[in-house]
């Protein structure tokens, strides 16, 4: 086993001990904002910082790095991006949030694990990786391109639905959210992006993608659970037969 893997594998593990730690201290922004954690900055500027370097470092280490970069290594660079111009810049930019922060702590952590994780996927691709033009017709990439694919429409469309409950403009505001898949779980973009990189791991078949789909997994199944909880604590009259991020079970 090569040290880049050692690596990728004790990053891995990170995200494994992490999880249970997380289901018991929930992240302090957004809902669940509280004092005690510090400075803050403006909630928009906290995602644009956290998610840019996503983007910055992973789109440099895959273009400088010299492996020859194939048709199915294009549509991977495309997939990446595509998901963090949205995540910083869209996403941002959307939000309902005028007045609402995150603390640095928060910020400070996720430009840490973004880092990391953009590093060892941008690296892998940029410099390690070969891919044969023939990797397209693998039903590894076409069933995780369609996994991908499925994922973003879930996350994005329940984001959307969520940003527009907040009609009035008060960031303290939240509503239930009501149909489609919010019909089935609490939080149906949580799912979308944990299918979404899953996906991006089955396409792509290699150990550092593998990685973001458990850290993805680790953070936000902890983070839906909390959200659930909330929910049921803040409207009496909120939907009991619904799960918290897997349909039917969880
Ligand atoms: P939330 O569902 O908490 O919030 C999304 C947006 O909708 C926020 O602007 C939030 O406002 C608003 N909102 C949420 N619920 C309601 C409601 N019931 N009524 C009114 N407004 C509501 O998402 P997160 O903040 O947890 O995550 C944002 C995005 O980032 C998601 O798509 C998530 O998948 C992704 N993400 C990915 C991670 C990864 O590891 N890959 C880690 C963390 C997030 P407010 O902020 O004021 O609560």
């Amino acid at each position: 086993m090569s040290l880049f893997d050692e690596i990728v594998i004790g990053w891995i593990a990170v995200a494994i001990v992490l999880f249970p730690i997380q289901l018991f201290v929930t992240a302090p922004y957004g809902r669940h904002t509280r004092a005690g954690w510090g400075p803050s900055l403006p909630n928009r500027v906290g995602w644009f910082a956290m998610e840019i370097v996503s983007l910055a470092i992973f789109a440099t280490l895959f273009l400088v790095g010299p492996a020859p970069k194939s048709a199915p290594m294009w549509v991977f660079f495309a997939f990446w991006v595509a998901h963090y111009i949205n995540r910083s810049m869209i996403f941002p930019l959307r939000m309902r949030t005028t007045g609402k922060t995150i603390p640095l702590v928060i910020v400070a952590s996720a430009i840490c694990f973004n880092a990391v994780n953009a590093g060892l996927n941008g690296y892998y691709l940029g410099s390690l990786a070969s891919y044969p033009v023939s990797w397209l017709w693998d039903i590894r990439f076409i069933t995780g391109a369609a996994a991908f694919l499925a994922g973003v429409a879930m996350n994005i469309s329940a984001d959307e639905k969520l940003i527009a409950l907040r009609t009035g403009g008060v960031a303290a505001d939240y509503a239930i959210p009501r149909g489609g898949l919010f019909e089935f779980v609490s939080c149906p973009n949580h799912l979308g992006e944990i299918v979404e990189w899953f996906g991006f791991a089955i396409m792509c078949w290699n150990l550092p993608a593998l990685s973001f789909a458990i850290w993805t997994a680790s953070n936000l199944i902890p983070r839906a659970l909390s959200h659930h909880a909330w929910y049921g604590k803040h409207f009496d009259d909120y939907p009991r037969d619904r799960a918290a991020v897997v349909p039917f079970m969880l």
